[in-house]
C-alpha cells in the first residue's frame, strides 16, 4: 500500500491529505489556516475523528509544515512521495514534474501570471522539502491538461507581441479535475478515452467548462486567469473588456480595486446581493426571492450557452459531464441548464437526477446523449502523478 502526501498551499492556508494511491481514499485530511495571523491553527481529520491545534502566533508556512509533519508522523501512513498542486504552469509544463532547482526557477518565472497562487505554492514546496527531505516532491499543474488546446483557441485577438513577449493567452485551469472526470466518464460509457468527446462542467466556487475531443482538452472557459468564462461564486466570468476602465472611472477605483470587485464581489454573490453559496440561493429562490432566482438563471444561461458553443468544438458528443460541489449535488442547476438545451436533444430524468447526488455518480439523461454526474477527485490525480513521475526519475 502506497501513500502520498498531497499539499495545496495558498497564501494563508495549506490544505493537506494523506492519500492511498491505489484507492484514492484519504486516511488523513486537514488544513493549516489563518497563517500569518494571531489565530493560526491546524485542523485535521483521521478515522472520522476531528482535531485542532493552535500554531504559534503569526505562524508561517514553514512552521505550519513542521506541525503537519508531526501530525503525519503520528498517523499510520507509508508516504512514498509528496504531490504539490501548483495553479499555473505557463507553457513550460505540459505535464507534472519532479521538483528540482530548474523546476522551481520555472515556477518562479510564472509568478506574474498567478501572483496570488504561485508564490505561496513555491513557498510551500520549499518548506515541504525541508519537512520531508527524504521524499521525492512532484508539482502537478492546473494548466497542464489544457496545453493541448490549439493555438486558434488559446490566442486572444490582441497584438501578437503580447503573446510572444509576455505569454498573454488563454491557459485554462481545473485541469486535474477535468482530466479525472473525463477518464471516469469514458469508463462509465465503456469507451476508450482516446475516442471520447465530452463537455465537462466543473461547477464549484470556481467554475469552468471544458471541451474534450478524443480525450484531449481542446477548449476551456477559463483564460489567462481563472476569472474568464462562467459565472462563479464571487467571480464575474466573461465581461466586456471595456468595463474595467468604465468601472474604474465610475467608481473612482484603482485597477486593483476593480480586480477585487470582479474576483470577490461579483458572480452569484454580486448578482444576488446575498450569498455566493448555491444552496443558500436555491433556498431563497424557492422562497420567492427574485434576486436569487435571477442570479441562478444568469448562472445557468451562461453555462448552457458555453455547452452549445462547445458542441461546435467537440464534434459528435458522447456526453455532458457535471462535477464540483454544484455539479455533483445540485439537481436544480443541472435540470435548469439541460432544459435550456432541450431543442438540442438533451433531457433529464427527474428520479435519476435526484439519485445522482452526494457522492453518487450516474447518468441522469432522458435523451439519447448521456449526461453524467461524476464526483471529482483532484487529490487522487495529484497522488497518482506524484508516484508515476517519481518512479520514472
Ligand atoms: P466546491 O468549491 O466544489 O466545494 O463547491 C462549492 C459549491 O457547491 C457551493 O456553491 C455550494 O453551495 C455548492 N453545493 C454543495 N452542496 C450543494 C447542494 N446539495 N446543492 C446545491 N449546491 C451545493
Amino acid at each position: 500500500m502506497q501513500d502520498v502526501i498531497v499539499l495545496n498551499c495558498g497564501s494563508s492556508s495549506i490544505k493537506f491529505a494523506v492519500m492511498n494511491v491505489e484507492t484514492g481514499q484519504a486516511s488523513l485530511t486537514g488544513v493549516a489556516e489563518n497563517l500569518g495571523n494571531a489565530d493560526a491553527r491546524v485542523k485535521f481529520k483521521a478515522s472520522g475523528q476531528s482535531s485542532s491545534l493552535s500554531l504559534p502566533e503569526n505562524a508561517n508556512h514553514q512552521q505550519a509544515l513542521s506541525s503537519i509533519q508531526t501530525i503525519i508522523g503520528e498517523h499510520d501512513a507509508n508516504p512514498v512521495a509528496v504531490g504539490h498542486r501548483v495553479v499555473h504552469g505557463g507553457e513550460t509544463f505540459t505535464q507534472s514534474a519532479l521538483i528540482d532547482e530548474s523546476v522551481k526557477e520555472a515556477i518562479k518565472s510564472t509568478f506574474h501570471m498567478a501572483p496570488l497562487h504561485n508564490p505561496p505554492a513555491l513557498e510551500g514546496i520549499e518548506s515541504a522539502q525541508k519537512a520531508f527531505p527524504d521524499l521525492p516532491h512532484v508539482a502537478v499543474f492546473d494548466t497542464a491538461f489544457f496545453q493541448t488546446i490549439p493555438k486558434h483557441a488559446y490566442l486572444y485577438a490582441l497584438p501578437k507581441k503580447l503573446y510572444e513577449e509576455h505569454g498573454i493567452r488563454r491557459y485554462g485551469f481545473h485541469g486535474s479535475s477535468h482530466y479525472f472526470v473525463s477518464r471516469e466518464a469514458a469508463r462509465m460509457l465503456n469507451k476508450p478515452i482516446e475516442q471520447t468527446n465530452l463537455i465537462c462542467a466543473h461547477l464549484g466556487n470556481g467554475c469552468s467548462v471544458a471541451a474534450i475531443k478524443n480525450g484531449q482538452g481542446v477548449d476551456v472557459s477559463m483564460g489567462f486567469t481563472p476569472l474568464e468564462g462562467l459565472v462563479m461564486g464571487t467571480r464575474c466570468g466573461d465581461l466586456d473588456p471595456s468595463l474595467h476602465s468604465v468601472i474604474a472611472d465610475t467608481l473612482n477605483y484603482t485597477p486593483k480595486q476593480v480586480d477585487a470587485l470582479l474576483n470577490r464581489e461579483s458572480g452569484l454573490l454580486g448578482l444576488s446581493g446575498m450569498s455566493n453559496d448555491c444552496r443558500t440561493l436555491e433556498e431563497a429562490a424557492e422562497a420567492g426571492n427574485e434576486d436569487a432566482q435571477m442570479a441562478l438563471k444568469v448562472f445557468c444561461y451562461r453555462l448552457a450557452k458555453y455547452i452549445g458553443s462547445y458542441m461546435v468544438v467537440t464534434g459528435p458528443l458522447d456526453a455532458i459531464v457535471f462535477t464540483g460541489g454544484i455539479g455533483e449535488n445540485s439537481a436544480f442547476i443541472r435540470e435548469s441548464v439541460l432544459s435550456m438545451l432541450e431543442h438540442l436533444g438533451f433531457g433529464v430524468d427527474t428520479d435519476k437526477n435526484l439519485a445522482a447526488r452526494f457522492g453518487q455518480a450516474g447518468n441522469i439523461s432522458s435523451g439519447k446523449t448521456p449526461v453524467l454526474v461524476v464526483p471529482t477527485n483532484e487529490e487522487w490525480v495529484i497522488a497518482q502523478d506524484a508516484v508515476r513521475i517519481s518512479q520514472q526519475a
